[in-house]
């Protein structure tokens, strides 16, 4: 009777079970590679600039690969031009979906500071170049044949898998918004998406740190508008709009900084620590000793200090319309961004405290919250674990992104949101994004792939109960 039962159990999980690994193994990467890259630089060449986006380029080029392949697909339609996809992986339900998100629009460039033609979507020199192959249409192609991989190998799966190409995230968001508008035919509980990087010798050099971002800063622009009695430019007199401007702009630069140590930062530092070793790493661990001794490095490094604080940055002026007129007001623009868990209220409070004057009042354009999503997820330790697989030296952890993502838009629907575009790279690769020569290298596709289809077969793949593998977690806040 025993061995009747074990035979039993064995032939269902040999019927029902294919573990993530071995369906990598059954990856034609020979093939899928080449393939990735054509992606890829077919991607780049579409100018879906923004504004005024035309990403319905790249929703056509998309919707037509998937439907060659047989996957389900749906348009978003915005205005004239302008469009987002929709892809789906049927699954069986056991699980709510699983959903891939990018943005197809990329910001402008400036061309004639290119090493080639922004748009000829070029495969040169190891790298494949053009404007969003890092930010984030290397991403799109990653997502889109992830999809691909997992229809052409027939994978049984516990929930649907989602592609979401979503327009204008550089400028208005009016993509995610209007996917957040019919969220009950998407209903995903977790997103992959842009927000970091595999960043070699980021806190050690030889170590590569997997950035996977759990929360973004919220973004509150504002005016500080100064306000007095107008007059003529040949006769000063005291207390006047721009005088209260100056010295209001004198005493935002006094500005102390309070720094935050956000649980998701001190654990990345705690990872980090526990990889590297030794006395460095002793510190890093410790959440006392690292307030004491790192700091200071934190907070002379912009990123790490925008991370840990929040920031208020003077980004330009108005006011004023002839050299020989006082204005009856004058401004200066403000772009803040605050971390989770801090309000638009609290710092306008701060610095209607710090500026002390009458004179001188906040309004605020726009805003949107800051939020985060928990790390002690199946997903997050999916990613983690595909992240640093196979490599000496690595390390994935949670961070929080100081820019904004369309991730932001979706953690209040109840969203686990992960930032994480698999590519391992350098500072000076990260720095062409928005910026000049922007680039991925070619020998990353391939591993790219593997760490995102990795990741989403962990937890999608149809197996029974035991069957999936097994990933650490850890708690969320710090130790
Ligand atoms: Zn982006």
């Amino acid at each position: 009777m025993p061995s009747l039962v074990l035979s039993l159990l064995f032939a269902a999980t040999a019927q029902a079970s294919i573990p993530a690994d071995d369906v990598l193994a059954r990856v034609e990467w020979a093939t899928a590679v080449p393939e990735l890259t054509t992606l890829l630089s077919e991607l780049l060449k579409l100018r879906t600039v923004n504004p005024p986006g035309d990403e319905l380029l790249a929703v056509d080029y998309l919707d037509a690969a998937f439907q060659k392949e047989g996957i389900n697909t749906e348009r978003v339609l915005l205005s004239d031009g302008r469009a987002s996809l929709i892809a789906r992986l049927p699954g069986s339900g056991k699980q709510r979906p699983l959903c891939l998100l990018n943005h197809i629009d990329v910001v402008p460039v400036e061309a004639a500071r290119w090493k080639v033609d922004p748009f000829s979507g070029a495969v040169k020199d190891g790298f494949v170049w053009g404007r969003g192959a890092l930010d984030m249409k290397g991403m799109t192609a990653l997502e889109a044949m992830t999809m691909i991989q997992l229809k052409r190998l027939g994978v049984e799966l516990d929930r649907q898998v989602i592609f979401l190409a979503v327009a204008d995230e550089e400028v208005d968001s009016q993509g995610v918004d209007s996917i957040v508008k019919l969220w009950d035919k998407v209903n995903c509980s977790h997103v992959v998406n842009e927000g970091g990087y595999g960043l070699q010798d980021l806190f050690f050099p030889g170590q590569t740190f997997h950035a996977i971002s759990v929360a973004e800063k919220g973004a509150v622009w504002m005016k500080m508008i100064a306000s007095g009695a107008p007059g003529h430019g040949s006769t000063p007199v005291p207390g006047r709009a721009p005088e209260h401007l100056s010295r209001a702009l004198a005493k935002l630069a006094t500005r102390k900084d309070r720094v935050d140590w956000n649980p998701a930062l001190m654990e990345a530092f705690r990872r980090t620590g526990v990889e590297h070793g030794g006395l460095s790493g002793a510190i890093l661990q410790s959440p006392g000793l690292l307030k004491l001794l790192v700091r200071p490095k934190l907070m002379k490094t912009p990123p790490t200090h925008a991370a840990l604080t929040d920031t208020v940055n003077v980004t330009g002026f108005f006011g004023g319309k002839a050299p020989n007129v006082v204005p009856s007001e004058v401004g200066a623009v403000l772009d803040c961004r605050i971390l989770p868990g801090h309000t638009a209220e609290a710092l306008i409070a701060e610095l209607t405290a710090l500026v002390d004057d009458p004179a001188i009042r906040f309004e605020v354009t726009s805003t949107t919250n800051a939020n985060q999503s928990p790390w002690d997820d199946p997903f997050f330790a999916a990613l983690a674990e595909r992240a640093v697989e196979g490599q000496e030296h690595a390390v994935a952890g949670p961070v929080v992104s100081v820019g904004y993502t369309d991730s932001q838009a979706l953690r209040p629907l109840g969203v686990h949101a992960y930032g994480y575009v698999p590519f391992i790279i350098n500072g000076e690769l990260l720095a062409t994004a928005h910026g000049d020569d922007e680039r991925v290298p070619v020998s990353e596709l391939q591993p790219g792939l593997r760490r995102l289809l990795g990741a989403v077969l962990d937890v999608s793949l149809d197996v029974p109960e035991g069957a999936r593998r097994l990933l650490p977690t850890t708690p969320t806040g710090p130790r």
